[in-house]
Formats: C-alpha cells, sequence, structure tokens
C-alpha cells in the first residue's frame, strides 16, 4: 500500500529481537515544516517540526502534508512531461514521509502516552491518503509518461521515473478495476493477518510449571515467575495445611528471551526439554493465520501476474527470480552441511561424555546448552569481564572514532531546542565535516524505559534530499537502542550489543553520508537484499582489534581491552559458526518455500517446516512443534529472508578485499563513502559493490545476482581449522 514511500528493510537481525530499519524521508523549503531546528534557542516541536510542540499538533501536521500534495498533484496533473514531474513527486514523497516517520518514531519511543495516541492516529490518517496517492492515476500516467519521453537529464532521475512507475503497478494500478479492487481487498487482509500474526505471539507466549524449585538454575530465577502447589507428603519445610506439602516451583513463559535463557542455563534436559516443545507450539491461533496470510499473498502475486509470491516479492530486487535465491541457498546449504555436520557430532560427543551415556542422542534442546558449556570451556570467557571494558559512553567514542578516521568527519554534541527531544536521556549529535560543514543529524535514544520499543533500530526522520543547485536537505536519524539501566555513567554493554550497535550505526551513516538528489533514494532506501550490506560490514568494526583498542577501555582503570580477550571472544564467536549459518539457510529455505509456488495437494506449513528441516540440517524435528507460527519474520520479510545471508557475503568481500588490511584508514573510509555510502539508492546496487571492490563480489546467475561466497566462506573455514586442532 506505500509505494510512494517505500518502507523496505525491517532490520535483519535474526539472533536477537528482530529490529526495524525504517526507511528514510526528507522535507522541503516551501514546506512549513523546517528541516533543521533553530540554533538560536527558539522553541520548537519533536525532531524540530513546528507543528509537534504539542500531541494535538499531530493533526495539523497531517492536514497541512495532506494539502501541500494536494497543489503538488494538481501542479501535476498540469504539467508537460518534464523532468519536473519527477521531482513534484519526490516533493509529495518528502511531504508524507515527514508525517509517516515522525509518527513512526514517536509510536515507538515517546514517553507521553498523548503524543503516542496522536501519532497513531496521524499514522492512520496519513496511510489511508498514502493509498489514495499510490491508486492515483494522474500521477502513475505522469510517471509513465516521464519515463518515457526522454527528458530526464540524469541517470538518477530516470531510475526514480522507472522505479515510481514500478511501484505503483506493485500497487495494481495498471489492473482493470475489479482486479484492482480484490488487490485493495486483498491487501487490507494481509495487513491485518500481519498484525493478528504478531497479537497472537504476545499474547500467547506459552508456559511451563516446574516443580521444584531446585531444577531451575540460580543465576536465571529473577526471569521467572514464583509459584507453588499443595501435595501429600512428609518431607520437611512444610507450610500448608495438615498433611499436604506447600511445594515451591517457577513457571517459565516462554516468550523468546526467556526460553533463550531456559535453554542455554537448564541443566535439567526435561525441563530444557518441556520449555522448547511448549515455546515452539505456540501461539496455535497463528497455524490458521500463517495459511490465511499464505493464501492471501499467493493470489494477490497471481492477480499481479506472478507464479508466486516470492516472485512477485523478489522480481525487483538483485536476485530478480525465486529460482536464483533458491540456488543460492542451496548451494551454501551443500558447502555448509560437512562442517555443520561435524560440529553437531563435537556437540553430541561433549554431550555424551559429561552425561556418561554412550548411546545418548543430541536433541534441539540441548544446542543451546551444550554448545554454551564448550564454548566457556575452550575460551573461559566471563560476560561481565568483556563488559567491563564496553562502558557505553566509550562505544560511543568508539563511534566517534570510526567517523573521524574513516571520513575525516566529527561528532558534536548539538543542544536541543525547547520542544526538539522527547524524552531527558536523548542525545543529539551533528556529522560535521571541516570543509563540506554539517553533514546530517543524529539523535542518540539508548536506554531502555516502559512503554518503548523493545529492540534496537535506525529510524529515519529525514531523508537527504537536493533542493536547488546550492541547498540540500540534510539528513536526520534516531538511533534507538535499548540498553538496560538508565543515563547512568557506569552503563556497561555486553560485547553483543556494541555489536548491534555498530550495527545499527552502518544503517544511520548510509543515510546520515547519502547525498542522492532524490530522497526516494536516501541511505538505506535500496532493494531488500542490498540493504543490510553496510550494517554487517560494521558489525566487522565491532570485533576487530585495531579498531577495538581506539575505544574499549576499562570502566575504572581506563586499561585497553587486552589482545588476548578479543581473541577468546573472537574464538568464542566462531565456533559453531556452521551451525548457526545452516539455521540461518534453513530460516530463509522455509521462507522462500512457503511464500513459493502453491503445491496443488495444500501442505500444511508444520510438515513443509518438518520436510525443510530433515534434509537441509543436521537436526532432527520435533513432532508436534511449528517454529514457524512464532517466527515474526516471515510476516515482515515474505520470502525476503535470504537477504540477510546476501548481506553477509557482501559485507565479508568488502571487509576482505577494502577494509581489512587498514580499517581505518581514510583511503578505505573515502572508497566506502564515495563508491557506496553516499549513493543510497540512486545506482544500481552490483555497479557500486564492482566499483568498491572490483569484480568477484557478485556473480551473474539465470539473470539475477547472487553474491560471492569466497570471503564468507573462507571465514569459516579458518574458524574450522583452528576447532579441528582443538577438538580432535
Ligand atoms: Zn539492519
Amino acid at each position: 500500500m506505500s509505494t510512494l514511500i517505500r518502507r523496505a528493510a525491517e532490520k535483519l537481525r535474526p539472533k536477537y529481537v528482530p529490529k526495524l530499519c525504517n526507511l528514510d524521508l526528507p522535507k522541503t523549503r516551501q514546506f512549513s515544516t523546517r528541516a533543521v531546528p533553530p540554533l538560536d534557542g527558539a522553541s520548537t516541536g519533536l525532531y524540530g517540526f513546528d507543528h509537534l510542540k504539542t500531541p494535538k499538533g499531530f493533526q495539523r501536521f497531517v492536514d497541512e502534508a495532506i494539502e501541500r500534495s494536494g497543489e503538488l498533484v494538481n501542479r501535476i496533473s498540469m504539467m508537460p512531461s518534464s523532468a519536473e514531474i519527477i521531482q513534484a513527486m519526490d516533493e509529495i514523497s518528502d511531504t508524507v514521509c515527514s508525517v509517516v516517520d515522525s509518527a513512526e518514531l514517536c509510536r515507538h519511543t515517546h514517553p507521553d502516552r498523548e503524543f503516542v495516541e496522536e501519532a497513531n492516529m496521524a499514522s492512520m490518517r496519513i496511510n489511508e491518503y498514502l493509498h489514495y496517492l499510490n491508486t492515483n492515476h494522474t500521477l502513475y500516467a505522469a510517471v509513465k509518461r516521464a519515463e518515457k519521453d526522454g527528458h530526464l537529464l540524469t541517470k538518477e532521475a530516470h531510475r526514480a521515473a522507472h522505479n515510481l512507475r514500478i511501484d505503483f503497478e506493485k500497487g495494481g494500478i495498471h489492473l482493470p478495476s475489479e482486479k484492482l479492487d480484490r488487490v485493495n481487498q486483498l491487501s487490507m487482509n494481509i495487513f491485518q493477518l500481519s498484525r493478528q500474526f504478531g497479537e497472537n505471539i504476545s499474547t500467547d507466549p506459552g508456559h511451563v510449571d516446574i516443580y521444584p524449585v531446585s531444577r531451575i538454575p540460580k543465576q536465571i530465577h529473577h526471569l521467572l515467575t514464583p509459584i507453588h502447589r499443595f501435595t501429600s507428603g512428609t518431607s520437611g519445610g512444610s507450610t500448608g495445611s495438615w498433611g499436604n506439602m506447600k511445594e515451591k516451583g517457577f513457571r517459565i513463559i516462554t516468550e523468546p528471551r526467556t526460553l533463550v535463557s531456559v535453554l542455554h542455563c537448564a541443566a535439567d534436559e526435561e525441563v530444557r526439554k518441556m520449555a522448547y516443545i511448549q515455546g515452539n507450539s505456540v501461539p496455535r491461533a497463528n497455524l490458521k493465520v500463517l495459511d490465511e496470510l499464505i493464501a492471501a499473498r499467493h493470489e494477490l502475486a497471481q492477480i499481479m501476474g506472478y507464479r508466486s509470491y516470492a516472485e512477485f516479492t523478489v522480481k525487483q530486487n538483485l536476485a530478480s527470480s525465486p529460482e536464483v535465491v533458491m540456488s543460492f541457498l542451496c548451494e551454501m546449504s551443500e558447502m555448509i552441511r560437512p562442517k555443520a555436520d561435524q560440529e553437531f557430532e563435537t556437540i553430541r560427543n561433549f554431550k555424551r561424555e559429561k552425561c556418561g551415556q554412550i548411546c545418548i542422542d543430541l536433541e534441539p534442546w540441548d544446542e543451546a546448552y551444550y554448545t554454551g558449556m564448550m564454548k566457556s570451556c575452550d575460551h573461559n570467557l566471563d560476560s561481565s569481564i568483556v563488559a567491563s571494558y564496553f562502558p557505553l559512553r566509550q562505544c560511543i567514542e568508539g563511534l566517534k572514532v570510526l567517523v573521524k578516521s574513516l571520513f575525516g568527519a566529527t561528532f558534536h554534541n548539538v543542544p536541543m531546542a525547547p520542544g526538539e527531544s522527547w524524552h531527558p536521556e536523548v542525545l543529539k549529535m551533528s556529522l560535521h565535516h571541516p570543509e563540506e560543514g554539517d553533514l546530517g543529524y543524529l539523535y542518540l535514544d539508548l536506554y531502555s524505559r516502559k512503554g518503548k520499543y523493545p529492540g534496537c533500530a535506525n529510524f529515519a526522520i529525514k531523508g537527504g534530499r537536493r533542493i536547488s543547485e546550492t541547498e540540500y536537505q540534510l539528513p536526520v536519524v534516531a538511533l534507538v537502542c535499548n540498553f538496560p539501566g538508565s543515563n547512568s555513567s557506569n552503563l556497561r554493554l555486553n560485547h553483543w550489543e556494541v555489536e548491534t550497535l555498530f550495527h545499527e550505526f552502518g544503517h544511520a551513516l548510509h543515510s546520515l553520508l547519502s547525498r542522492t538528489d532524490f530522497q526516494h533514494f536516501s541511505g538505506t532506501r535500496v532493494v531488500l537484499d542490498f540493504a543490510e550490506t553496510p550494517s554487517n560490514l560494521f558489525e566487522y568494526y565491532a570485533w576487530d582489534y585495531r579498531v577495538l583498542r581506539t575505544f574499549a577501555k576499562h570502566y575504572s582503570t581506563g586499561e585497553i581491552i587486552p589482545e588476548e580477550l578479543v581473541k577468546s571472544m573472537q574464538g568464542a564467536r566462531d565456533m559453531f559458526a556452521a551451525t548457526e549459518l545452516q539455521r540461518q539457510v534453513f530460516y530463509a529455505l522455509v521462507d522462500q518455500t512457503l511464500f513459493g509456488e502453491q503445491q496443488a495437494s495444500c501442505r500444511d506449513t508444520s510438515s513443509i517446516v518438518a520436510d525443510l528441516k530433515t534434509q537441509y540440517t543436521s537436526w532432527k524435528h520435533v513432532e508436534s512443534t511449528h517454529w514457524q507460527i512464532r517466527f515474526s519474520h516471515l510476516v515482515n520479510y515474505g520470502a525476503g529472508y535470504y537477504s540477510y545471508l546476501y548481506a553477509r557475503c557482501f559485507a565479508a568481500t568488502i571487509w576482505k578485499k577494502l577494509c581489512q588490511e587498514d580499517p581505518l584508514s581514510s583511503s578505505t573510509g573515502t572508497c566506502l563513502r564515495t563508491k557506496l555510502l553516499q549513493h543510497g539508492g540512486a545506482k544500481e546496487p552490483s555497479e557500486m559493490l564492482n566499483d568498491l571492490v572490483g569484480e568477484g563480489i557478485v556473480r551473474y546467475c539465470n539473470s539475477g545476482i547472487v553474491p560471492d561466497m569466497t570471503a564468507f566462506t573462507d571465514e569459516l573455514s579458518l574458524v574450522e581449522d583452528q576447532r579441528l586442532q582443538l577438538r580432535l
């Protein structure tokens, strides 16, 4: 429904709670909101928008966006075919996105209920208006004319016209009216089903009750709910009525985070088994929701002229067809299978050794427990020691080191104008270049609080956009995290949180350094299977000792993180890397298959998932579990989950060929900026990738593009050799 503002990539970070990666937006001078808050200390509204001084301001914000867009639609209807059409289209998108994205950020982060409610309403109204725009034949015809008539002067303008037309057509505008009606109805159904899927997950997380308390390790007691029951018995400690014993236990709510902790820590196999089975069997209502979602998406794709929803989704991506995606996934699966099998054997042998039973089988609920134990045996890592080198303030210094070394830019703290901030803990920084001036603005909202978006995400507030020959609308983004505690000077991050921070920062830089003419292409507004490349690349920076030593310092002594400790961290990360990768390939295969061509014999999703698991992983499927009903990526990405693996491969090649030798050099930074980040979606991704590292980063396959896997799989091979030495 939102073709004018493609809200691409939700965050692909399957290891943790999924995070949003909103896409960009912009604004114009004619519009009555300001791009940059006043420097004179005068009051403004939220994010520097004058309208948002009060919650009710959202109403006027929407009204004005609609009014301004209406004027532009009228103007376009009277324009001869010209480059101005595309510019005016971009301005409409810019105007509407200002509202959509401000509302989105506000809904997820504002502590004031009234602001959240008004943002919700604004979001609904502006989305309705978007639907009107996306089905507007005047605009569609104008874009088609502009694309065809050859008045567009730049490659970027051509690309914008082409993409806009395709986006309109993805909404079915070119279809006869009865088909379009059905498309609209299906889109609405899909929207509701997607929402229902998420709601069911939160309202029915499942639980298991465990007695007695001693079966649960102490370190996770705080995550669980104490319960008790009365039983007849004679053992000590009774406080119940005569003849009955009050027995204490724990209820495990099997929502994903708690489940992960239980599977990791509980020594009692039966406890892990019960929690695993329950956590992978709820919410049962989603079995039906998923079936309906698959059917609705399939029908939609067929009306649009595609064989499957996967084809509909993938067509505009680098891969360009589901066949290409499947061949990539199968190739990767085959490549990692021997190593994954070997890892499975290693874990099974370890379990047998620990249990003292030579025939005992390795079960899915054993993985986290035994791999965790093996990692700590081999690497002797104490997460609190690691965290002592990552006080949050130092991690932010790390971000400053990156922009300074790579791009010669600095982050300056900028005071907020009255009314601009949404919470006292939010910081604002300008990214400043000594010759180019300010490049963009970054809000940092890092601490968890009640009612806030639970993951980490990069929210765009404005996209970059050329306003005139001499003026450029600077990008504004908000990096939102959920680090525990509050703005205390001693907050220290786990290393995976540092990695997440760097990942999100990669998205933020993509937006901040973007210098596209059109906001339509600003920063992260790229095809889905390319969108996660910069963020995955910046994860490497969170692991490289040459980078870590510049900022990772002990919170009390100031000692630089020891290199040996970093080596241990890397070693622990690399153990069982093939098992983890195999899981990701399996997830992507499930996603492609469920939204791929539908078989005549309507098979249920659980048997499809069970078959794929047996065929493509080293692990067994557990009967009567339905893992897919809690995998919200199926809803969010629908046939796009493979993008994560594309990004991993691209990032590995870029790191190896461009960054590894000297990751912090300004020549590396210049290449990253001028050949990749500044172009956003304005150039073909394959062209940018080739330009960045030369040939050999992409392969052409059946009219689509797949990443070269060499650099990525080389990383794994090295890992395997080390492990073999350790274990064999
Ligand atoms: Zn991401």
